[in-house]
């Protein structure tokens, strides 16, 4: 058996796509507002995917390229000045910062309802509540990317590795929302592999190449790579690798690819969110 494969691409296609038909139903673009410290490149390189995406959306996207030494009174004058601006609906802060900034004071000056990232704790909040707000952008691009290939999730045993706040533990919140029985492991859950091998969808958000081996999954089980590693192959050249070994894919009965996977989804999920904000501040929320 080899499993299918899980691609990224159509499913953000298909999510923006339907984000930019809703945008274009608004009296004006939605406002996307993203805030940049330093010159860090793959901030850079993400800064510039995300403006470029966000105008093929049709979103009016604003860069504020800081310099690295701004210091954290500048940096919350500017947000103070983009949660006043009326035609601002999403604000995105790039992390990392730079380390003389406290980044958990950053987050929360953002106001909630433009809290595109969904860090916010009020959002946190929501989401854990049951009454999802704005949605943490990598977990809420892996529910749509399993709707996206039909795979259930009500009342499935899901099991996520890995609970940093911005996808282990969002990611759980979604699942145990979409009806499933969740179970979050890490690094002090002893047996991993008798855990994941419970799993009828594996979420593996842990950031270590190849943790999870074929004899670790149910055979048939949907499995998310969300990990992203930079990792030098047999012949010394710096490739992109998972958290799931690719041997998976002879056990799994789905499996999304790294990189094409879920990558692409965190984009288009912002996006969306972006279009969800301005709906609901403009007072015109419909189908998502
Ligand atoms: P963090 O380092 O913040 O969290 C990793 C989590 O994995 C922790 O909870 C840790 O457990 C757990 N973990 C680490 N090693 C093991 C292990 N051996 N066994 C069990 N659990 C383990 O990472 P992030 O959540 O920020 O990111 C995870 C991965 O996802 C990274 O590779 C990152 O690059 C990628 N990523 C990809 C995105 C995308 O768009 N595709 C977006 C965001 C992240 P503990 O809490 O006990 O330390």
């Amino acid at each position: 058996m080899t499993a299918q494969v899980l691609a990224g691409a159509p499913a953000a296609a298909a999510l923006l796509s339907r984000a930019a038909a809703r945008a274009r139903t608004l009296p004006r673009p939605p406002g996307l507002a993203i805030v940049r410290l330093g010159d860090d490149p793959a901030s850079v390189s993400y800064v510039r995917g995300k403006d470029r995406k966000a105008r093929e959306v049709g979103l009016q996207s604003t860069v504020y390229a800081l310099p690295e030494e701004t210091s954290q009174a500048e940096l919350l004058a500017l947000i103070a000045e983009l949660n006043a601006a009326y035609d601002v609906d999403g604000i995105l802060v790039q992390l990392p910062l730079p380390p003389h900034i406290d980044e958990a004071a950053v987050l929360r000056a953002v106001d909630p309802s433009k809290d595109v990232d969904g860090f916010h704790p009020v959002n946190v909040g929501e989401l854990w509540s049951g009454r999802p707000g704005l949605l943490p952008c990598t977990p809420a691009g892996v529910m749509v990317l399993l709707e996206h290939y039909g795979i259930p999730v009500a009342g499935r045993r899901a099991v996520v590795v890995g609970r940093s706040a911005i996808v282990g533990r969002p990611m759980a919140a979604l699942l145990l929302a979409a009806d499933a029985t969740v179970t979050l492991a890490h690094r002090r859950t002893p047996d991993l592999g008798a855990v994941t091998r419970e799993a009828e969808v594996l979420v593996v958000a842990a950031g270590r190449p190849h943790l999870v081996t074929p004899e670790m999954v149910r055979p048939g089980a949907a499995v998310v790579d969300v990990g992203i590693n930079r990792v030098l192959d047999a012949a010394g050249v710096s490739r992109l690798t998972g958290d799931v070994h690719p041997d998976v894919a002879g056990v799994a009965g789905a499996l999304t690819p790294v990189p094409g996977g879920v990558g692409p989804m965190t984009i288009a999920a912002l996006l969306a969110n972006t279009v969800t904000a301005a709906e609901r501040r403009l007072g015109l929320s419909g189908p998502r």
